[in-house]
Parts: structure tokens; sequence; C-alpha cells
């Protein structure tokens, strides 16, 4: 059976983000790489969106990027600026691509579909597939967006919306999101946070043909593009191997609060980049331990009040918005936070220390 020296086991996000950032460094010269990725054919399923808090690999892969955004909740509305940290969304088509067609011309890499056709004895591996046990108490982000093209111009292309809460609470947290790619195109997201154990959450075709209609008052339209996911709240299990490391959503790189993980999987490409001679070693790259303990309040604190999200969220965003920017891309530093942490509810921030 074939040998690598190493194998990236999930050629999505994280393990085309490794491949590349390995590739583009000349790290596969004289070294032998198997990906293993069971989908059939690469297509646009997913739109990564982010602050640019830091360079990346993907500025070619952006469909959009904004320089202002907003946040409602009923009657309320704020508008901020984001002019030094834009707020990007990346094509996965494009991405997958661009990394696709870099990866082909060196001979040194391989696709597999399935880890059982090579040998796995003496490689280093770099697995993206995460090992979730479902588990009723556990949270999710889940969400279904869908593009759509409207007849007539309609979208200020200037400026996002990141979080609608003028809708249906069912008891949960639920949010529209919305990227206005041009006048007349738009991503239309419905977001839940949720234990996901309540089916009923997951009319999304129906929630979000009634914000389009009701709410945005678009009734003359067409659905281009469909996507759907949940992003785990929690940190999927993970167990010390002297020849692995977990990478993406499997290693980690989601920050709990908000689902990000793109930027995240970014900084750990680069990490393993540079420690990849020395791999076996090295240091396990994680968010840090100071996110890791404030996401972990936020999160009980969200599962016992959950009607008081909207209300949280947006005293967070009355912050200098370049503030709760880097506290949410894991970039602020202390004085920062605190500025976050005066603006919470004391009482049941305190209460949720002791849950
Ligand atoms: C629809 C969607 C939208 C998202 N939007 C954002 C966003 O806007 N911003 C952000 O920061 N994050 C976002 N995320 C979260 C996160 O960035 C993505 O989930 C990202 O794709 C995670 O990368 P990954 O490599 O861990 O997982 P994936 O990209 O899912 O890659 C895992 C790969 O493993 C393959 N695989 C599955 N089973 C096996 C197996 N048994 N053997 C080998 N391979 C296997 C899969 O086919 C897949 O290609 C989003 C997630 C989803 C689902």
């Amino acid at each position: 059976m074939k040998e690598f020296d190493y194998i990236i086991i999930g050629g999505g996000c994280a393990g085309l983000s490794l491949a590349y950032e390995l590739e583009i460094h000349e790290k596969l010269k004289n070294k032998t790489l198997a990906i293993i990725e069971p989908r059939p054919e690469y297509k646009r399923d997913k739109t990564w969106s982010f602050w640019k808090v830091v360079p990346h690999n993907f500025d070619d892969c952006v469909k959009k990027s904004w320089k202002n955004f907003s946040i409602n909740v009923p009657g309320k509305t704020i508008h901020l600026e984001c002019k030094n940290y834009p707020y990007q969304s990346i094509d996965s088509g494009l991405f997958y691509e661009k990394i696709n067609n870099k990866l082909k011309e060196n001979k040194n890499i391989s696709f597999f579909k399935d880890i059982s056709e090579i040998s796995t004895k003496n490689s280093f591996i770099f697995n993206s597939v995460p090992n979730i046990k479902k588990n009723h108490l556990n949270l999710w982000q889940h969400f279904c967006g869908v593009e759509i093209r409207t007849k007539n111009d309609f979208f200020d292309e200037e400026i996002f919306n990141l979080m609608d809460f003028d809708c249906e609470q069912r008891e949960s947290v639920h949010f529209f999101y919305t990227l206005p790619y041009s006048k007349n195109k738009a991503l239309v997201e419905t977001t839940w946070l949720s234990k996901m154990n309540d089916n009923s959450q997951k009319d999304y075709d129906k929630q979000i043909k009634d914000y389009i209609n009701g709410h945005l008052g678009i009734k003359d339209y067409e659905i281009i593009y469909k996507e759907e996911g949940a992003i785990p709240l929690f940190y999927p299990l993970y167990e010390k191997e002297k020849n692995k490391i977990n990478i993406g959503t499997a290693g980690g790189m989601t920050r709990l609060s908000t689902g990000y993980t793109f930027l995240n999987i970014q900084e750990h490409s680069k990490y393993l980049r540079n420690q990849i001679e020395n791999i076996s070693n090295s240091k396990r790259f994680e968010i840090s331990k100071k996110y890791q303990f404030l996401d972990d309040i936020f999160l009980r604190v969200l599962n016992k009040n959950p009607e008081r999200m909207s209300d949280i969220f947006f005293k967070m965003f009355k912050t200098p918005p370049k503030t709760v920017i880097k506290f949410l891309s894991n970039k602020s530093n202390f004085l920062e936070d605190l500025k976050i942490i005066v603006k919470m509810p004391k009482w049941i921030f305190i209460k949720a220390l002791f849950d």
C-alpha cells in the first residue's frame, strides 16, 4: 500500500487551506501528501465571512467586502463602521478552484476518496473530520441561507446586516443575517443558537420566505443558491495522539460565542507550516484560554437566558466597533476586553460563573 509523509483527512476548508499553505511555501517539494476527501465534486457549498483582522491567502476569492454594518432589535437599529477591519465574504467555489488548481501542479500531492486506500502507519496525520457525539445539552449555531436575485434594485450594497433580531424567537435565540452583494443580489440567512432539539425551528424555507416577503417587503425574486449548516458551539472530542493533529472545526478552531472559524483556520495553517519540520514535537495551537473562558460564560448565559440575548448583543455593539470586532476575532487586549465586559448585565454573568 502507498505511504505518504503527510495525510490530510478531509479536503474541506481546513484541509485545503493547510495543503495550500504548505504548497506555496515549498514544504511539499521533497515530501508527499495524501488528501482524503469523499465528495464526488467540488462546488460552492458555503459562504465564509469574517472581519479581516489578519492577512490571509484568499483575497482573490472574496465575493464582496463591506465597511459598514448594522444590528437590529425590535424598534432599534445601530449603524457601525468597520473600515479598519473590512468584513469579507469568501465564495467557497472560488476557494476550492484556486486551491485545487495549485495543488494539481505538484506530483507529490494525491487525492483519495477513502483512508483505507493508503497506508497510514508511517505518516503524520492532520484530521479535519470532527468526532461529535450527539448530546442534548450541547448548543449549536444552525442556519439556512439563500442567495436571491430581485427583479428591481432593492439592497444598499454598502452596508450588511449582521443580526436582525426583529423576528420570532420561539424561546430561543434567532436572528436574520443579510449580505447584500449588489443592489439586486443578497444572501439572506436565518440563524438559530439552540440545542437543536426542537425540530420546529427547522422550517427554514418558511422563515426565509416570510422574512423576505413580509419583513423586507420583496415580492419578486428568485433563489439562485442555498446553503445550510450547523456549527457546534462546543469543542469536539480531542484525543492526544503522537502522530496526529486535528484541524478546522475538529481542531477547536471555532470561536464558540460566534461560530467564526475561517480566519482561525488560516492562522492555524500558518502555524503548522512554520512548525512542519518539527511537527511531532510542536505545541498544540488553540484559541487563547481567555476567549475559551469568556465564551464559556457567555454560552451559559445564553443557555439560561435566551430571551435576554438580543439585548446583550445590542449592548455589546455599543462599544466602539473596532473594539468589539477585535474581541470577537480574538485580537483584543485587556482594556478592550474590559470595555466589553462592563457593557454586559452584571448579575446574570456573575450568576453564570457559579452555575
Ligand atoms: C454552511 C456553513 C457556513 C459557514 N459560514 C461561516 C462563516 O461565514 N464564517 C466562518 O468563520 N465560519 C463559517 N462556518 C464555519 C466553518 O468555517 C466551516 O464549517 C468550515 O468549512 C470548517 O472547515 P473544516 O475543514 O473544519 O470542515 P469542512 O470544510 O466541512 O471540511 C471537512 C471535510 O471533510 C470531508 N469528510 C467528511 N467525512 C469524511 C471522512 N470520513 N473522511 C475523509 N473526509 C471526510 C468533508 O467532505 C469535508 O470536505 C460555516 C459553516 C457552514 C457549514
